[in-house]
């Protein structure tokens, strides 16, 4: 692989990229299925990232037609790889063994090893028979919802289609690796002024804080509306900040530490709450929740912006869900994508029904949605929120930063990408960005 990323940075054109073979074999990050159980007994915390990824070289797959070889310059760490590492709710073998059973090119998939991994930011370097809009030379982003055309659910909403999975998570061949295979209806053009590692940071996460806040499939926030983010410095606040500002929201921005603080003021959030400082107790035991907690929070709320919040923005889960129910303003929307702090939500109902408030499930991301989000990237409204990154060679190390919330935004990997800072084409674009604006996270990060 180490000639496709010679090639792309001498700025081969596609002829010629399609003219160097597609190796045997790529360097890639996966887990084992004969490792699932090395953490069993231990407390979540304790299950290290760094154990179970390994880099080596795996066998490259055959290419269906409708699919692409994407040669990877960089990828980025997102928690659904965390949670594949420690095999957390459960080990992704069981999702390969039912693509397996799809058809024949499904069964490619059903390996001893899964290569992980949801952005990629690269260049096609083969393309199957049946891709007609995508060919070698092209620099794209991936985005990650893996969805067959033939499913009419999926010309609706592709992501209430039957077999909706996600790369890299539900699939193998995904993006932390030096080549990877995807689906040609996953491909997007990278934007032209970002280095690979600030393109590849992007897509999973921008593209799910669209669904949940902009979408018609979301909350469908309007100017005006107050929005609660949690984690508003994380993978997904990062960007759904961004998105309340420029709809014309108001943010209000839940981080855990003084620097967060200053990160989410320098990104234009102007109403803060540090929850380390205000030191929330929402559950005064195990199986009790502390309704005078979810008060607090209110007020906090209240004394900030002078409003309850028209949508919160949910993803902690078990911790929080309580708290949202009860802030979410009489008729608004508590929107949720996730439970990282637990998937069994315990809130108080009689808050929901007899204030009128919704609560929204969302998921990823259909293709139209992704390549929305992508166009706020590439116009620049939208900043990349990476805030450090590692060699492919260290992505266990990566991962347990994200684990152990040790990072802001997104964490990227460079994977052919030899250094930081490579593959920017469009210099006066980003120029007229701004440097400071676009690289906010590694200024301001720890
Ligand atoms: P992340 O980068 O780790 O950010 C999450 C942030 O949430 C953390 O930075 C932390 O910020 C905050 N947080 C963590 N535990 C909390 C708690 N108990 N109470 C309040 N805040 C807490 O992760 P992410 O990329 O944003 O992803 C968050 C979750 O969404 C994960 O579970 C992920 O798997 C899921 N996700 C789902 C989708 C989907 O399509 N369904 C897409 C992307 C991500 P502070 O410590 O600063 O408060």
């Amino acid at each position: 692989m180490e000639r496709f990323g010679e090639a792309v940075l001498a700025g081969a054109s596609g002829k010629e990229l399609a003219s160097i073979p597609i190796p045997e074999s790529y360097r890639a990050a996966f887990v084992r299925r004969d490792e699932t159980e090395m953490f069993i007994g231990l407390p979540s915390t304790e299950k290290d990232p760094r154990r179970s990824l390994h880099v080596e070289e795996v066998a490259t797959p055959e290419l269906a037609p409708d699919e692409c070889y994407v040669a990877v310059m960089a990828s980025a760490i997102n928690f659904n790889t965390v949670w594949s590492s420690i095999f957390e709710p459960l080990a992704t073998f069981g999702f390969l063994e039912r693509l397996g059973r799809e058809d024949s090119w499904g069964r490619r998939h059903d390996l001893p090893y899964h290569v992980v991994g949801s952005d990629a930011a690269g260049v096609v370097v083969g393309a199957g028979s049946a891709v007609r809009n995508w060919h070698p030379g092209d620099k794209v982003v991936v985005h990650c919802n893996y969805v067959d055309s033939e499913d009419p659910q999926s010309h609706d909403d592709a992501m209430l289609a039957s077999n909706q999975r996600i790369w890299g998570y539900e699939t193998n061949f995904g993006g932390l690796a030096d080549l990877t295979v995807v689906r040609a209806n996953q491909l997007m053009r990278k934007p032209a002024h970002l280095s690979w590692e600030e393109a590849a940071a992007n897509t999973l996460c921008s593209s799910t804080s669209y669904r949940m806040l902009v979408s018609r499939n979301g909350a469908r926030m309007r100017q005006g509306d107050v929005v609660l983010v949690w984690g508003a410095t994380g993978g997904l606040g990062g960007y759904a900040v961004q998105h309340v500002l420029n709809g014309g929201g108001i943010p209000v921005g839940v981080v855990s530490s003084p620097s967060k603080v200053k990160l989410l003021e320098a990104l234009g959030c102007e109403a803060v709450i540090d929850r380390s400082a205000a030191a929330y107790r929402f559950w005064s035991d195990e199986h009790t929740q502390d309704e005078a907690e979810w008060r607090r929070l209110g007020r906090d709320i209240r004394s900030l912006v002078g409003d309850d919040p028209d949508i919160v923005f949910e993803h902690p889960g078990r911790q929080t869900m309580g708290a949202s129910v009860f802030v979410a303003k009489r008729g608004g929307t508590i929107v949720t994508c996730a439970a990282s702090s637990g998937y069994m939500i315990e809130y108080d109902n009689r808050h929901l029904w007899t204030k009128l408030k919704t609560i929204k499930s969302s998921h990823f991301a259909n293709y139209k949605e992704a390549w929305e989000a992508n166009k706020l990237i590439a116009r620049g409204r939208v900043q990349p929120t990476l805030s450090v990154v590692y060699p492919l060679s260290e992505v266990g190390e990566a991962a347990m930063q994200v684990h152990s919330n040790q990072h802001e935004g997104k964490v990227g990997v460079r994977c052919l990408a030899p250094e930081n800072g490579l593959g920017i084409d469009d210099p006066s674009l980003r120029e007229e960005i701004g440097e400071d604006k676009i690289t906010v996270f590694r200024r301001m990060g720890r």
